[in-house]
């Protein structure tokens, strides 16, 4: 995803490495190569700002220390810099104390949250737990079978709104909690973590409907399955391919939902991705995963430094 952001930063920094001294029209060479390197990658312009204008301010104040060489110090700096813009500390899941951790998912229709649902489980249940999906998407009418598909591949249950117990699936319907219409998915977020605390699950994973824009009725059912099912997380699921309009859509949904980590999807594809990255420094909010593929294993934690290093070395 990163490649051409990374051979720009690593073409500019191989000329800085071998210095020995620097003046400050090196440093501002430097910092305008890495402007225009980030630009290109669409990384959002008030980041470009606060990033430069942060390490040319440290660059230009850096005692010359230790091992490195005024170079080397320059490049430690972007790396440092790096870290902070996309969220510094490794942040993890958020458990509860008692009864069932609940994570909520929520983006744009395609944005990858069906998929990401079987990713996180697969690696919930790798690390010991018993999660379970709900699928309280009822926007789409192929959308809760295509989360118990993704529940079958990532090896955990899914409870589906159906009437019955068809396709060896728990229905919802079994909590009785109500007669409430199946298509009103409030009710089956709230009746799936039920549920869940019944049959003794410890995280229960809410897969939402999207849309294709973001919009308030959209909004407004996010925010009631949110207020009526409480998470312990809510996660704003983004296609890392759509470019700039990711920074807009990830501030309605922190507006809307406010949502407490993000979930970068498809960073396997070849697109400039530097939206993406901003989307920790522009939302306030922690990247947690990223999303690297189709299949149900293609899922890292977000590590804020190692990412950093990757787009540099
Ligand atoms: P939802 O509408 O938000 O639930 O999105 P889906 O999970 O249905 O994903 C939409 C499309 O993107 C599907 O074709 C997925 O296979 C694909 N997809 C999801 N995550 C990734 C990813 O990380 N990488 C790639 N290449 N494709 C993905």
């Amino acid at each position: 995803m990163f490649n051409s952001l990374s051979d720009r930063l690593t073409g500019t920094f191989k000329n800085l490495r071998g210095k020995g001294r620097l003046t400050e029209s090196d440093i501002n060479s430097t910092i305008r190569d890495i402007r225009l390197a980030l630009i290109d990658a669409d990384v959002a312009t008030p980041v470009v700002r606060e990033f430069t204008g942060r390490v040319r301010q440290r660059a230009l104040g850096a005692e010359v220390s230790g091992a490195l060489n005024p170079g080397q110090q320059v490049v430690k700096i972007v790396n440092d810099e790096l870290i902070q813009i996309l969220g510094g500390e490794t942040r993890r899941l958020n458990m509860a104390k008692t009864g069932p951790t609940v994570i909520m998912l929520a983006g744009l229709q395609g944005s990858g949250k069906t998929t990401f649902a079987g990713k996180l489980a697969r690696l919930l249940r790798d690390q010991g737990h018993f999660p379970v999906l709900v699928a309280a998407d009822l926007q789409r009418p192929n959308a809760v079978r295509q989360l118990e598909v993704v529940a079958d591949r990532a090896g955990v249950p899914c409870f589906a709104p159906e009437r019955g117990n068809e396709g060896g699936h728990d229905a919802v319907t079994e909590t009785g909690e109500g007669t409430r219409s199946f298509g009103d998915p409030v009710w089956v977020a709230q009746a799936g973590v039920g549920q869940a605390k019944v049959r003794q699950y410890d995280v229960v994973i809410v897969d939402t409907a999207g849309r294709l824009a973001v919009d308030e009725a959209l909004m407004d059912q996010a925010r009631n399955i949110r207020d009526a099912i409480q998470p312990d997380e809510v996660l704003f699921v983004i296609d890392a391919m759509i470019g700039q309009a990711a920074i807009e859509t990830a501030l309605a949904f922190s507006k809307g939902v406010d949502f407490t980590g993000v979930v970068l999807s498809k960073l396997d594809g070849d697109a400039r991705g530097g939206a993406a990255l901003s989307v920790a420094s522009v939302t306030g909010k922690p990247i947690m995963y990223s999303s690297i593929g189709e299949q149900v294993k293609d899922i890292e934690v977000f590590h804020p430094d190692r990412m950093a290093s990757r787009i540099l070395d």
